[in-house]
């Protein structure tokens, strides 16, 4: 059996009942095969793909708070510390009930090499819990927060592991967070990224994700000698990822005519009034209902299990900016014959192995979450270098340096994907120039 074929199958042995974990495993170790098998011998002495796969640290902590009425609630909480051997951990916090162990290993797998693409000193790491903020009063979010943070602080810091928001862990979250960890530590240190901007944020890490999306997808475009104007835009989500995708869509006179919650989705021909739905999901935190009410031409559609939503409008471009999982064989095939162009990931895996499969069959240029969206992460990164030189940069100069990393890790994983024999399939180049890096340094620093 080849090194690759017996590495994935001890990770299915070893960590069961984690699909999104195997998936995310099996979709890097297929691209790295080539790589792998001119160093096999090597690799598999020093057993790289193993130390590669398991996480350095897991941390599971009960995280216990009150609710309104006076009740104990209990959550599970998690921090998965994947792989340090670039930088300290960086990844975000994700609050939502479908929290386990296995989607925080998976982020945390894919974190490792999205923070090598950026080429910023970051290693990977992911947490979370399985708490909702949906439909809690400030207050319960607040107990919650500094609940889970009265764990949390022993395993962080500025130097060796910093923590990010996610789904359902925005501004006020870290806030909250951030309040409890200084109240323990008496430490005034970069130790959360997303931070307001009066306690040492960062300006345009709020639009990070979003505008590195469409800067990717430009580069991409550019690439192929096509242009972001005019051209009609199906986004997924609702949230923080694709507001800020929307937005800068719109400034680069593209039009985006759908967005989506957990509930339902919205078609608009005219084109996404993106402070209308700032207001309603920013503000207001509410259904995205509230979006059609306000505006004539959209259509709200409620969610039904095996529609496509917003993957059955004819677009040129489809951003999935929502979730993992949320675009299937079905959706793919639908966007296909829809005429679609490119396809480029806002959230993490939202395209499951089949649907990308098709996608890139068809010659449909795609380009996975771990590069696409990876503009977050390098913005909570530029966060950190000016909380260490206790500075703070204008908009425009983050702004510059956010287009400039998401236009090198185009080159990067256009380069990496030609140099292997794979030109214009990304997800390999995007696996292959974010390992290379990781495993150098592994094998530099010993048997770690
Ligand atoms: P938010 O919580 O701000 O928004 C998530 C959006 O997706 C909401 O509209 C939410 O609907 C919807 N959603 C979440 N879960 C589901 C589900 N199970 N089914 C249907 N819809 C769902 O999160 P973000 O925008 O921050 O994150 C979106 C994605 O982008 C995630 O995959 C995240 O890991 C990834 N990402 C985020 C980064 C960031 O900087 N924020 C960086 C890199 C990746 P509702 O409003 O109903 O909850």
């Amino acid at each position: 059996m080849s090194y690759v074929d017996e590495v994935y199958s001890k990770v299915v042995e070893k960590n069961p009942s984690q699909p999104e974990f195997h998936q995310a495993v099996k979709e890097v170790l297929e691209s790295l095969r080539v790589v792998i098998e001119a160093n096999e011998e090597e690799y598999r002495r020093e057993a790289l793909l193993e130390r590669l796969t398991t996480p350095e640290r897991i941390i599971m902590f009960r995280v216990p708070w009150v609710d309104d009425k006076g009740q104990v609630q209990v959550n599970n909480g998690f921090r998965v510390q994947f792989n340090s051997a670039i930088g300290p951990y960086k990844g975000g916090l994700r609050f939502h009930p479908s929290v386990n162990l296995g989607i925080i290993k998976f982020l945390g797998f894919e974190q490792v090499f999205k923070n090598s693409l950026t080429g910023l000193p970051i290693g990977g790491g992911k947490g979370g819990s399985d708490f909702d903020p949906k439909g809690k009063s400030d207050r319960e979010v607040m107990a919650f927060c500094q609940s889970f943070m009265t764990e949390l602080y022993r395993h962080i810091g500025a130097d060796t592991d910093v923590p990010a928001g996610d789904i359902g862990v925005g501004g006020r979250e870290i806030g909250f967070l951030f309040g409890q960890y200084k109240r323990i530590r008496d430490v005034y240190e970069g130790v959360l990224t997303g931070k307001g901007l009066t306690f040492g944020g960062s300006l345009a890490r709020t639009e990070a994700t979003g505008y590195g999306l469409l800067y990717i997808t430009r580069a991409l475009l550019r690439a192929h000698d096509m242009e972001m104007k005019d051209k009609v835009i199906a986004v997924s989500g609702a949230g923080n990822v694709a507001i800020y995708a929307t937005e800068k869509a719109i400034q680069m006179g593209a039009k985006v005519v759908t967005c989506s919650d957990s509930t339902g989705w919205i078609y608009d021909p005219e084109g996404i009034d993106v402070e209308l739905l700032k207001e309603v999901k920013e503000i207001k935190r509410a259904r995205l209902s509230e979006y059609a009410a306000s505006r004539p031409s959209a259509e709200y559609h409620e969610k039904k299990d095996g529609e496509h939503g917003v993957w059955s409008v004819k677009c040129d471009i489809a951003l999935p900016c929502a979730t993992q999982n949320e675009l299937d064989l079905d959706d793919a095939k639908a966007l296909v014959a829809n005429g679609v162009t490119a396809v480029c990931e806002g959230a993490n895996m939202p395209t499951t192995l089949d649907a990308t499969k098709y996608l890139q069959e068809n010659n449909i240029l795609f380009i996975c979450g771990k590069a696409s969206n990876a503009g977050g992460v390098a913005t909570s990164a530029l966060e950190m270098s000016q909380n260490s030189e206790r500075l703070s940069w204008s908009f425009e100069e983050v702004d510059r340096k956010l287009e400039n990393i998401m236009i090198d890790i185009y080159q990067n994983i256009e380069d990496a994907a030609k140099r292997y024999g794979k030109e214009g399939d990304y997800v390999t180049g995007a696996n292959i120039a974010g390992f290379l890096k990781v495993a150098e340094a592994m094998k530099a620093q010993g048997i770690v």
